[in-house]
């Protein structure tokens, strides 16, 4: 028997209006291109994005059309989100640190009509100006007295939303309408587009800030170092409108020293990133001998915590959040908070080892661990196999892309994720690692993970990463590859005593390299494809693991 509710659809333009109705005087501060710091409030935004759905109109987009944008984390691209999506059409974020290739590949793919950029970027449009499609309109997101210099033909966009109206009559839509885009980073091949609707978008917005609830809380000021251009800056764009917490959009400048600075300014409460970026304002913090002013929670994601991380940021009185997800989830799945009653009843060592781990499942999804045959396995801790996803905010397949919709998809229709996994008993998910990125050793797996977690915790260690190298005998074996604190180079005898404190033997690395950086994805993560090919001719040392 069917229910007989009315049937309001999911819109996201529901979630600005929200905010301007209930929490008017939600702030938004921005550092600009231009050099200074805007602020206006939820109310502002959403009198300024209705000029700008009036604009995309003007410039001919129509619904279902792609709108793509290349901008840091800013007001601007705020209003871009929720002007394209509440119009009809699709929001397309592009990362801009992927590669021209692969940039030129997905606004073919998507076909976008229009895209948004942001000074900072009109260079890497510039570049491939011959090879954009002719008929692709560019906005420069700036005032008239600040637009650059450029071969393009562009337009401004102050220009384009001035004399507008600032209301809009916001269509209704289906709820399964495609509100956003974004592809994965594409690591190997070429990226995969995840389509989000209006009804995936608004799900996921609501269940944040019921998993997180003391970072997403009404007037914390929460800081998304995690970009708007890739995943919707975790859905932060989306939660904090909705519950009248304020965004402090930093820019594009993500450094230790500038991200310490803004925090300190602006009283920042919480803050949402990948563990390369904390490692610069740890840095940063242990220079300056305190945190910023108000900083009491981190959400660290995208990449596995290490735990000398989370100790660093929990000593300091930063609760710690470890979260994991992926572009195809859109993209939280787990949080690290930690059931009230293990707060009182484990000890501090072993909240912690919970907190290292990546957390426990978000209402509406679901996950499961299987083995190399598609047969369930046990959430014990113990049994490891892939992990699969399914929900209400998880793709059902790759935008236009029926290939890979094949390759990802199971036959109960579950999103294999191709991460490594256990689950315990009480719902802990434990990235083992990506499945192209365990070590095979003499039929044994060693988890890249694992090791780099715990050598990150050596004083004389910077960063660290972990990859297999060819082995003629046990066909692959780690290497570890380091970037150092200073000058002094930790030995590998030094490295094995601290290893062997939590691994075995036959897992240590074979060898030690050092570098000066790690080369890093599109999305900040730590590239072991990259790495990979650094070091494809590496001749281990020979006499070990015999
Ligand atoms: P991006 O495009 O941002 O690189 P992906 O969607 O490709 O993002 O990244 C998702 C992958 O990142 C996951 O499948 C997982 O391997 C890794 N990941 C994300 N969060 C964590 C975490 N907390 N711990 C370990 N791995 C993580």
């Amino acid at each position: 028997m069917l229910g007989q509710m009315m049937h309001r659809p999911l819109a996201v333009i529901e979630l600005l209006k929200f905010a301007a109705d209930m929490h008017p005087n939600g702030q938004l501060v921005s550092v600009r291109t231009e050099g200074d710091i805007h602020r206006y409030s939820y109310k502002d935004a959403f009198l300024r994005t209705a000029q700008l759905a009036h604009a995309l109109k003007k410039l001919g987009v129509s619904r279902g059309d792609r709108v793509a944008t290349l901008a840091w984390n800013g007001y601007r691209h705020f209003e871009l989100y929720y002007a394209i999506s509440g119009s009809g059409s699709v929001c397309h974020t592009i990362n801009p640190r992927l590669s021209a290739e692969q940039m030129i590949y997905i606004i073919e793919h998507a076909q976008d009509k229009v895209i948004f950029v942001d000074t900072t970027f009109v260079p890497v449009l510039e570049a491939l100006k011959t090879q954009l499609p002719s008929d692709l309109q560019i906005v420069v997101m700036t005032d008239a007295a600040h637009m650059p210099e450029t071969s393009l033909d562009v337009q401004c966009y102050e220009d384009l939303l001035a004399g507008e109206p600032d209301t809009f009559d916001w269509p209704e839509l289906p709820e399964e309408t495609a509100a956003g885009l974004c592809y994965t980073s594409g690591t190997t091949g070429n990226p995969k587009g995840a389509l989000y609707s209006h009804r995936s978008t608004v799900l996921h917005a609501m269940t944040l800030p019921l998993s997180i609830p003391d970072s997403l809380k009404e007037g914390n000021n929460i800081l998304p170092v995690v970009p708007m251009f890739h995943v919707n800056a975790w859905g932060l764009v989306y939660a904090a409108p909705l519950i009248g917490a304020n965004l402090i959009f930093p820019g594009g400048k993500l450094d230790g020293p500038s991200v310490y600075d803004l925090m300190n300014t602006e009283t920042v409460h919480s803050a949402w990133g990948v563990p390369t970026v904390w490692q610069g304002l740890q840095a940063e913090i242990e220079t300056r001998g305190a945190v910023p002013n108000g900083f009491s929670s981190v959400i660290i994601g995208g990449s596995a915590a290490p735990r000398s991380m989370i100790d660093k940021f929990e000593d300091a009185g930063v609760s710690v959040c470890h979260a994991w997800g992926m572009t195809e989830m859109s993209p939280v799945g787990t949080h690290g908070i930690l059931p009230t009653h293990y707060r009182k009843t484990r000890s501090v060592e072993e909240q912690r080892g919970l907190q290292s781990l990546q957390g426990r499942r978000f209402f509406g999804v679901d996950l499961k661990i299987v083995d190399e045959m598609g047969n369930r396995l046990p959430h014990d801790g113990h049994a490891i196999g892939e992990l699969y996803v399914r929900g209400n905010a998880i793709i059902s397949g790759y935008y236009e892309n029926e290939k890979a919709t094949q390759d990802a998809m199971d036959a109960e229709g579950w999103f294999g994720t191709g991460d490594i996994a256990s689950i315990t008993a009480d719902g802990f998910l434990s990235i083992q690692d990506r499945a192209k990125d365990l070590i095979k050793s003499g039929g044994e797996w060693i988890s890249s993970i694992d090791l780099e977690n715990i050598v990150m915790g050596h004083p004389e260690v910077a960063s660290c990463a972990v990859i297999a190298i060819a082995h003629p005998k046990w066909d692959e074996r780690p290497l570890l590859v380091v970037v150092p604190k200073g000058e002094a180079r930790v030995t590998k005898p030094e490295i094995d005593a601290l290893l062997l404190q939590h691994v075995a033997k036959w897992q240590l690395p074979d060898a030690i390299e050092f570098v000066d950086a790690l080369p890093l994805t599109a999305t900040g993560k730590v590239s072991k494809l990259t790495l990979r090919q650094m070091f494809k001719d590496y001749e281990l040392p020979t006499g070990e693991q015999e």
